[in-house]
């Protein structure tokens, strides 16, 4: 696995069962994964390092999207990389992703592109104000990105950011939605029901799952978009997509090819995880048909770490640590809830938000 962070280490743990072993590319010191890992101790784009990959493993994927393309490209050459490198370039771009989205009919909040402060006007006269401007590369968890309410914000934005950038209308949503796909090497699908997530500062803190309320038509909707990507990248693996829901509408916002912190529930809640369906699909076994039997609730561990002890004692709760240091704004874990009923599942995460630094009151679902 190219990343050795959470999601590897997750990936890990759930392949493990199925007979997998495990190496992984990580340049930073004491990975999350080195628990459950071989680790290869290198920059993304050493050669050695990535020869040591190619020769350590039967097929190679992938944790997180910024992988250098010339990188994918050479283990690509030399054994299967999934999802296909094509797959994570589109991903690193959020203009040729919003492209790609409108290529194949999805809907998008209106946007435009800004290379240089001379584009501003053209870009604006797309998404009207206020605007959202964001980073088209290495922006993730809110940053990289302003919200634009007036010219003189706009020049302030570009300037802030740099670089090339894409400017996309606000979106008064009703609220934020993800569907998680899963593509097999044989061309087999599944998705796990809609989510319903809540950021804070551009970083997700709670999902509830399924999203509540959540109607046939509205799932459906959110497969088809799915459908429609993995089709166009010939895709293998868990692919993730954030969605907004406006006026009854889904609207793409933005795509990970990877296990998403959004699908993290599927640990407790679902019959098989997000994690071990990306590795079955990636290894060439048959998916698991996500089967889920009742509510749950993920509430991330962000910053400082809380009594693992008194989270252990919230009834209906699963505690998933990532073995890192403490650092403001660093996800460390996250708690999922499970429960009879959607009651039981909120008065988990009010018991557990309790034992965490911050807002007095978690995030409502919009339903329950
Ligand atoms: P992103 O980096 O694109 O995932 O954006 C991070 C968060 O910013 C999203 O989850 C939304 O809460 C918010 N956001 C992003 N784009 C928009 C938009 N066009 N309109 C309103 N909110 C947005």
């Amino acid at each position: 696995m190219l990343g050795g962070g959470q999601l590897a280490r997750m990936l890990a743990l759930e392949g493990i069962p199925l007979g997998h072993r495990f190496t992984v590319l990580e340049p930073a010191p004491d990975p999350p994964a080195g628990a459950v890992s071989e680790v290869v101790a290198a920059a993304y784009d050493d050669a050695e390092g990535l020869a040591r990959m190619a020769a350590a493993s039967d097929v190679i994927t992938c944790e997180f999207e910024n992988v250098p393309a010339r990188s994918a490209a050479y283990l690509a050459a030399r054994l299967p990389a999934l999802p296909p490198p094509a797959a994570l370039e589109v991903a690193q771009d959020r203009l040729a992703e919003k492209e790609m989205f409108r290529e194949l009919g999805i809907p998008t909040a209106p946007f435009g592109r800004i290379d240089s402060p001379a584009d501003i006007e053209d870009a604006l006269a797309v998404s009207g104000l206020p605007a959202v401007f964001k980073t088209r590369r290495l922006g993730y968890d809110g940053k990289g990105q302003v919200v634009v309410r007036s010219r003189g914000d706009a020049a302030r934005a570009r300037e802030k950011l740099a670089g090339p950038l894409i400017a996309e209308s606000f979106v008064a949503f009703e609220r934020e939605l993800s569907v998680l796909a899963v593509a097999g090497r044989d061309g087999s699908r599944v998705f796990y029901p809609l989510t319903e997530n809540h950021h804070a500062h551009g970083i997700l803190r709670v999902s509830y799952a399924p999203a509540p309320g959540l109607d046939p038509e509205l799932q459906a909707e959110g497969e088809r978009i799915a459908g429609l990507l993995l089709g166009r990248l010939n895709y293998c693996g868990v692919l993730a997509i954030e969605l907004f829901e406006a006026g009854g509408r889904l609207l793409a916002n933005e795509m990970a090819p990877r296990v998403h912190n959004s699908g993290h529930w599927t640990l407790d809640g679902a019959n098989a995880s997000q994690f071990e369906n990306h590795i079955r699909a990636v290894t060439d076994l048959p998916l698991a048909r996500p089967q889920v039997s009742g509510p749950a609730a993920m509430v991330n561990i962000i910053g400082e770490l809380p009594d693992p002890r008194a989270v252990a004692g919230v009834p209906g709760a699963h505690l998933h640590l990532y073995g890192k240091a403490a650092r403001p704004g660093r996800k460390l874990g996250h708690v999922n809830l499970t429960g009879r009923d959607a009651a039981e599942v909120m008065d988990g995460v009010a018991r557990v938000w309790e034992l965490l630094p911050g807002a007095a009151l978690p995030p409502r679902p919009t339903g329950w």
